[in-house]
């Protein structure tokens, strides 16, 4: 195989940055550009050493560095490692990497350390999935839920699972095939308990896969309401800052303006829209209402705002209405001036509960917001430190494995031959397999890999 490099830092002016070679060659290629003090080589370098020297294409210097040297199989990939540590300059850093190639070393594609590292045995199909997800982590429970998944919780969830039914599925081949001998039973009500058990537990992965998403990828937000109810307000509010423009004129916002923040545990991209009215005549807020409809259609999660010292309005109502079906959160604001909206009323239209009473213009009742959004997006008590399953692929995996235990359990319900439900627990073991990369063809794992940022 051949011996890769990458910058491995972010193309950034900044401090430091490091450029990676992995591969049997990485040690003789960096020492045809690096040149340690003292006369020493790389090459007999022992392994979690660092020197100090310069970095040079042939007699052309280019900066001062430091290398890391790291020997298989104890580096990230499995492989020899070297890691030079240059100053940050993009310039240097991107002169520092041509001289790497210019030494014999190819450029790395994206997420190839990491499929080096798959391949050698290093991590699983799982974990190198979170090395993916943790790079783009934001807050800290994304960040602890994926470093657990890549010190392998996922992966230990799952192999205690696999070993559990392969070895059912063991006992029910052995007891078949050797009639004769004294291989205890296993009864329908022990091998239910066990697959059931086992069942459970995958269901329990499933059914904390829509938190884990939303912790970890964020969440599109719409803002939607009637003109002037306050929704700039709401969206300046949560950002901190005065990102829209508010004023008493309805109409004021036209544009969608978008924002990231933190609300309770996860990542909401909030998007302020025009205000909804259908009988504008002005052409820019026409369009305005348009893409507001567009936003709203896409969300994965509406704030409907309202005026709580106004009656519902037939617009409110007929938004009211969109939201029914949707992750949603009425917000009933200006709660400081006089109120004459009738909550039940709006709970009746919508409903559900999720009523959140404040006043945007005074940051009260945001705390109540925050936990609300927890409760609508299934993040409340959310723990970084269970099993998590962080990718489509992984969800689709876990699907099919309890498709196949349901059906197991249904063939014992019915008394079908122990080789029929042995067929069902191997498809499950086998989609299983292919969750951790044991039985992953080549195209998943290409699949997988094809997303990595290079230098990963
Ligand atoms: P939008 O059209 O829905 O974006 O509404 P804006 O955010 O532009 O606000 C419209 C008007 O309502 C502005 O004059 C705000 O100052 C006012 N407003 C917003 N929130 C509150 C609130 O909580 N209390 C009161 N009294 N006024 C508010
Ligand atoms: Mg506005």
């Amino acid at each position: 195989m051949s011996t890769i490099a990458a910058i491995a830092t972010a193309q950034a002016a900044a401090g430091l940055g490091t450029i990676k070679i992995s591969g049997e060659e990485a040690l003789l290629i960096a020492d045809r550009v690096f040149s340690c003090v003292g006369d020493k080589t790389l090459r007999n370098a022992k392994g979690y050493t660092a020197y100090y020297g310069k970095v040079h294409d042939g007699d052309t210097p280019i900066d001062d560095a430091v290398a890391l040297v790291f020997r298989a199989p104890k580096s990230y990939t499995g492989e020899d490692v070297v890691e030079l540590s240059c100053h940050g300059g993009l310039f240097v850093l991107q002169r520092a990497l041509r001289a790497v190639f210019n030494a014999g070393a190819v450029p790395a594609e994206g997420g190839e350390f990491t499929k080096r590292a798959f391949l050698n045995g290093k991590m699983d199909l799982s974990e190198a999935e979170a090395v993916m997800s943790l790079i783009s982590a934001s807050g800290e429970d994304a960040r602890a839920a994926t470093l657990n998944a890549l010190d392998g919780a996922l992966s230990r969830e799952i192999a205690e699972c696999r070993d559990e039914l392969a070895k059912t599925a063991a006992f029910l081949a052995a007891w078949v095939d050797y009639p004769d001998d004294e291989i205890p039973e296993l009864t329908d009500e022990q091998m239910g308990a066990t697959i059931g058990d086992v069942k459970n537990r995958l269901q329990k992965l499933l059914s904390g896969f829509d938190a884990g998403q939303a912790i970890l990828e964020g969440i599109d937000t719409a803002i939607i309401g009637r003109p002037n109810v306050g929704k700039s307000t709401l969206l300046n509010a949560l950002s901190g800052r005065e990102r829209a423009i508010v004023t008493s004129v309805a109409g004021t916002t036209r544009d969608v303006l978008e924002e990231t923040v933190r609300v309770g545990n996860v990542t909401l991209r909030l998007a302020d829209t025009a205000g909804i009215r259908y009988d504008t005549d002005d052409e820019i807020e026409k369009i305005g209402v348009t893409k507001a409809r567009e936003r709203f259609d896409r969300a994965g999660l509406v704030f409907m705002v309202l005026d709580a010292e106004q009656e519902l309005t037939g617009d409110d109502e007929a938004l009211l209405e969109l939201c029914k079906s949707r992750n949603s959160i009425v917000i009933v604001n200006k709660t400081d001036k006089e109120k004459n909206l009738s909550l039940d009323r709006v709970k009746e239209i919508v409903g559900h509960n999720y009523i959140v009473e404040i006043s945007a213009k005074n940051n009260i009742g945001l705390d109540l917001l925050s936990e609300t959004v927890e409760a609508v997006v299934g993040t409340a008590g959310f723990d970084p430190s269970a099993p998590l399953i962080t990718t489509e692929r992984q969800r689709s995996c876990v699907v099919k494995a309890v498709e196949n235990l349901a059906e197991a359990l249904g063939g014992i319900t019915i008394g079908i031959t122990p080789d029929a439900i042995n067929v069902c627990l191997d498809c499950a073991v086998e989609n299983l397999c292919v969750l951790t990369g044991e039985k992953a063809t080549e195209t998943i794992v290409n699949e997988v890999f094809k997303n990595f940022c290079v230098g990963k």
